[in-house]
């Protein structure tokens, strides 16, 4: 039996089937990220071969932090370590919109040289749209359960305040450098440390935002 076949032996052909996979464009992607590319494209047009209702969805993980200098322009990215990426302006005369854009548009550049045809959305627009604003809700709503999930799976110990999402700092626009720990049902409160990881500095700024339409992401970790 061909291995994709058994991947989607036991699913409803009734039911539509979505694949989903995404990348974080935090440099020249190398060959080796297209693995999961081509699995998840070949589950696809297996889906499609066997008569699903199928869809295959790409994201681009773009409010993810810079957490590290591409090759050769460190003096010129390293003020931006800590923001997401898509607010980190792109090389210049690249013609991107930003350092997501730069390096995603690369990538996606490929899939269409291999006949992967995924559609593709990037967080960014997600989290901005506010789509994302009901589950942030939830979440951090309920953090104290999610603390535990941490402690089960991972053993990881969190603050009793700790939030498990990321404030964008409103003093000097980084994210990796935050840490939310009170919420009122509107606004969070955060701390952007200047010791919370190695690779990037906060400013130290302790502030209050709406964590809706973009104001954080929940990659809290
Ligand atoms: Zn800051």
């Amino acid at each position: 039996m061909f291995w994709a076949d058994k991947v989607i032996s036991k699913l409803d052909p009734q039911i539509p089937q979505v694949v989903n996979d995404s990348k974080t464009p935090s440099g020249r992607a190398h060959v080796g990220s297209l693995r999961g590319v081509i699995i998840h494209d070949v589950v696809f047009k297996t889906l499609l071969g066997r008569g699903f209702n199928a869809r295959y969805i790409f994201g681009v993980d773009d409010y993810d932090p810079l957490d590290e200098l591409p090759y050769g322009q460190d003096q010129q990215y390293r003020p931006y370590l800590g923001q997401p990426l898509c607010n980190v302006p792109a090389p210049p005369n690249s013609g991107a919109t930003d350092m997501a854009d730069y390096y995603i548009s690369d990538f996606f550049g490929v899939f269409s040289y291999l006949g992967v045809k995924a559609e593709t959305y990037r967080l960014r627009d997600i989290y901005r749209s506010g789509q994302f604003d009901a589950a942030i809700d939830t979440i951090i709503s309920q953090a104290a359960k999610v603390r535990n999930i941490y402690k089960k799976v991972s053993g990881a110990e969190r603050s009793p305040n700790w939030l498990p999402l990321q404030m964008v700092c409103q003093n000097c626009g980084r994210i990796g450098t935050t840490e939310a720990y009170a919420y009122d049902g509107q606004e969070v409160t955060y701390h952007c440390r200047t010791d919370l990881v190695k690779w990037a500095s906060g400013c130290g700024y302790v502030g209050k935002g709406s964590p809706f339409a973009g104001g954080s992401s929940s990659r809290g970790s």
